[in-house]
């Protein structure tokens, strides 16, 4: 007899197993075997040997029989997503730790590597799930990386668990007035709850570029909520112009995932229309999420200047080959630093040109690496960003109207 044969015959003399159970502990033989065909050539070979050993075994000192709810699970599962649209799951089971003890302790014993209880379990639900499914119409595909919904079944508990995984949308957006902040600001006396400062809105400002574009979608996925992820943000009185700054809008528990991206955009921007306009909307990864906040993608900036005394042309392009040549050293601005940590960066102005458009005023183009701070850059921020234009020019710098030009950086691919 085989070693293996062996192992299987004292296996089954040492507990009761049912055939997936048994089959389990081999899953490295027969490839295209399920385990409980497997488990049963096993045991019919040893029959042939030792008629006392049964052809069958309902009773399983392992799993306790558990595979025989397997229809039963897959059944309930059906039912929990029966008001859901997706493509991709994950099947998820909390394994008592009764079942992982004594699976351990029999591997050990019989020095077997077999596949683990719960990677079975949850393959034969899934499988079943999958086929009732599709006989439904709907079609469905186990999906390990990110899988729309993750089911999971507590054993022990009985109970089943739906997750509904996030949707992502990516776009970009412009805005073209100066009075929306990009996403909601609860307000600062009530913090949100709703109080008579803020007309018991609980928010700074009556919208935002976030409640601008989500409506439309939470209606369309019947999603819970939504969180708006930029690729940074430009301040409330800063335009955002040239093809928009990139924005990923996660919907929470979508309930429908197809949507008419088309339509939605056309619809997103007419409701919008005068204040804020998006494009390139597209399904992607939630990865896309975490590139948006990591990358510190250059700017291209516009903005318009004064200063406290008259500039004469030369002592203005002087000052600006001076920005583009020396590396700028920015604590972190007062206006922010009440919810930034205060520290010292640099960064570079990539180029700097404009010119005056009146002895006290000018239009500067700016290009610079991520992460400066236009507005100190020019007004100095009290010594705390060095070199500054007004440092340069010796009188005081402010920026009136700063609008973004471009956010440049590829964002989607990986
Ligand atoms: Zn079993
Ligand atoms: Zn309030």
């Amino acid at each position: 007899m085989s070693i293996l044969l062996e192992k299987a015959r004292q296996l089954l003399a040492e507990r009761e197993l049912c055939d997936h159970c048994l089959g389990r502990f081999f899953s490295s033989l027969g490839s295209g075997l399920r385990n409980r065909e497997r488990g049963r050539a096993l045991r019919v070979v040893l029959q042939m040997e030792d008629r006392s050993i049964a052809l069958s075994q309902n009773h399983c000192a392992l799993c306790q029989g558990i595979f025989t709810n397997v229809s039963n699970w897959a059944e309930r599962a059906v039912t929990a997503v029966s008001n859901l649209e997706f493509q991709t799951y994950l099947m998820g089971t909390r394994v008592p730790t009764e079942i992982e003890v004594v699976e351990q302790a029999l591997q050990q014993k019989f020095e077997l590597r077999g596949e683990p209880f719960k990677q079975e379990f949850n393959r034969e639900v899934g499988r079943l799930f999958g086929t009732l499914l599709a006989e439904r119409g709907h079609p469905v595909q186990v999906d390990f990386r990110e899988p729309q919904i993750v089911l999971v079944m507590d054993l022990e508990k009985s109970e089943l668990a739906l997750q509904i995984n996030s949707l992502f949308i990516y776009g970009r957006y412009r805005k073209l007035v100066r009075t929306i902040p990009q996403t909601k600001w609860p307000c600062r006396s009530c913090r949100g709850r709703g109080c008579r400062e803020c007309d018991f809105t609980g928010k700074t400002y009556p919208e935002s570029v976030e409640e601008l574009i989500s409506p439309p979608l939470l209606r369309e996925t019947h999603g819970s909520g939504t969180a708006f992820h930029g690729a940074g943000r430009e301040d409330i009185d800063a335009l955002m112009l040239g093809n928009g700054r990139p924005f990923v809008i996660e919907i929470k528990e979508p309930k429908v995932r197809t949507l008419d991206l088309e339509l939605l955009h056309g619809e997103i921007n007419e409701r919008a229309l005068g204040k804020i306009e998006v494009s390139q909307l597209q399904f992607v990864p939630s990865s896309v999420v975490e590139r948006l906040k990591n990358l510190e993608a250059e700017k291209l900036y516009e903005a318009r200047v004064r200063f406290s005394k008259k500039i004469s042309p030369t002592c203005l392009h002087e000052a600006f080959a001076m920005l583009q040549k020396t590396p700028i050293q920015q604590r972190t601005p007062q206006r922010v630093s009440h919810r930034r940590a205060d520290l010292v960066r640099t960064r570079r102005v990539l180029e700097i040109s404009g010119e005056l458009t009146s002895p006290t005023e000018a239009l500067v183009r700016v290009h610079s690496e991520g992460g400066l701070y236009i507005k100190e850059l020019i007004s100095g921020d009290g010594g705390r960003t060095k070199p500054s234009l007004s440092e340069l020019l010796q009188t005081p710098a402010e920026v009136i109207e700063l609008n973004v030009l471009e956010v440049i950086g590829d964002f989607l691919s990986k």
